[in-house]
């Protein structure tokens, strides 16, 4: 492979900790016990970012996400020197969208206008939901009322903000999902990403499954949340997402275009593109372990290079989750391979009512957007699929669940 320009560069910092873990999470995320140790993890987060700086030489970040765990934990003067160190080492964009995510407890609002100082110009809130019967159902920390003072306050503060909200809870009526988005509209928040509850490996809901909507129900609450979203002048862009014009997020739109991330933290997920090469990193996941692995220049536990039949299937369960779909081209500009390396796969998709395309793009039809999973599996390497690989997480890395 080849590439002929290097593809835009976002930088994700993870952040490890919450106040408790909720039963469908599969983050790398850990209940906090005692106090933070704050101020060496900056320190870590900058050993580590010092380290991969010869990875990104002369690159400059478009966008940053500080995600998690929940890292409006942190107090605004860490964010602050976290955001010093990183600006010091690397060109940052002037106008790069900086994201925090935050969850809607009391402690945390009180900080919004530090993290706004700071310089965060995005908030990602963890609303879910704005029922307390069926926040409790999910474990959540928070009620229906802090999550409204949350938005309001978060609305007031900050350029552009974004509400995750989840359907399909346990228990909930069509209705109810609705009445989530409805309020989430009426108190004016820009950006939404909804999300069906999923039972995860290695979550406390997968090993004692809640009685969850059937799958018609959940596909009427997708369909309805889509149409109130739609009607409110809502663009939906991506499987999840739905923003106002000006509001998309760009730093998950670079994941989904296939563009580069460095990721430092916990157990973050990077993805650097060279000339000649693409290359995935993963981070040392345990708190503890990454604080020691990062102040000693040595964070990274795994680092391969993506093989050249990876590429097609790996660049589709990104872009095809744009409903948009791709420019033809971009295939090529992130790859490096000639599109006709996926031909048959396009065709088949094509003939299968999955995809549909022209000389300048290619984008996911409504059928599918429905069965994405079906569409992308089109695309795995053959050596996988006889190996029995199916597309389990559709997920970008960090991104595309709540938090
Ligand atoms: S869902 Fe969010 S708040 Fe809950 S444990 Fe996971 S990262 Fe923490």
């Amino acid at each position: 492979m080849k590439l002929a320009e290097l593809p835009p560069l976002s930088l994700y910092v993870h952040i490890p900790w919450c106040l408790k873990k909720c039963p469908y999470c599969d983050f790398n995320s850990h209940e906090k016990r005692g106090e933070l140790p704050e101020a060496q993890y900056v320190d870590a987060l900058t050993a580590d970012l010092e380290a991969s700086l010869p990875n990104v030489y002369g690159r400059r970040v478009h966008t940053i996400f500080i995600g998690g765990g929940t890292p409006s934990l942190f107090a605004p003067s860490s964010i602050e020197r976290l955001l010093v160190a990183i600006r010091t080492r690397l060109p940052v964009d002037p106008d790069a969208e900086i994201t925090l995510e935050a969850n809607p407890g009391t402690f945390e609002v009180d900080r919004f206008r530090g993290f706004r100082d700071a310089g965060v110009n995005r908030l990602s809130l963890g609303v879910q939901s704005f029922d307390d019967a069926k926040l409790a159902a999910v474990g959540r920390v928070h009620g229906a009322d802090e999550a409204r003072r949350a938005l309001d306050s978060a609305l007031a503060l900050f350029p552009s903000v974004n509400a995750d909200l989840m359907y399909a809870l346990p228990g909930q009526a069509l209705e109810q999902a609705l009445g989530d988005v409805k309020e989430a509209i009426a108190r004016g928040v820009p950006h939404v990403s909804a999300y069906h509850l999923t039972l995860e490996p290695d979550t406390h809901f997968y090993r004692f499954p809640p009685q969850l909507p059937d799958d018609d129900l959940a596909a009427d609450m997708q369909e309805g949340i889509e149409r109130l979203l739609g009607e409110a002048g809502y663009g939906h862009y991506e499987t999840s997402a739905f923003g106002k014009p000006g509001h998309r997020a760009r730093h998950n739109l670079n994941y989904w275009s296939f563009g580069d991330y460095l990721g430092i933290g916990a157990g973050a997920h990077g993805k650097i593109s060279f000339r000649d090469r693409i290359v995935r990193e993963v981070r040392e996941r345990k708190p503890q372990g990454y604080l020691r692995a990062a102040l000693a220049g040595d964070a990274i536990r795994e680092r391969r290079e993506v093989d050249a039949a990876e590429l097609p299937f790996e660049f589709m369960l990104n872009a095809l989750r744009l409903i948009e779909g791709f420019p033809v081209a971009l295939f090529t500009q992130r790859t490096g391979l000639a599109l006709n390396v996926v031909e048959p796969q396009l065709r088949a998709a094509e003939g299968s009512g999955l995809i549909e395309r022209d000389h300048a793009r290619i984008r996911p039809t409504a059928k599918g957007q429905r069965y994405l999973n079906d569409l992308l599996e089109g695309f795995l390497d053959p050596r996988a699929a006889r190996a029995g690989a199916r597309v389990i997480n559709i997920a970008s890395p960090g991104t595309a669940r709540p938090s």
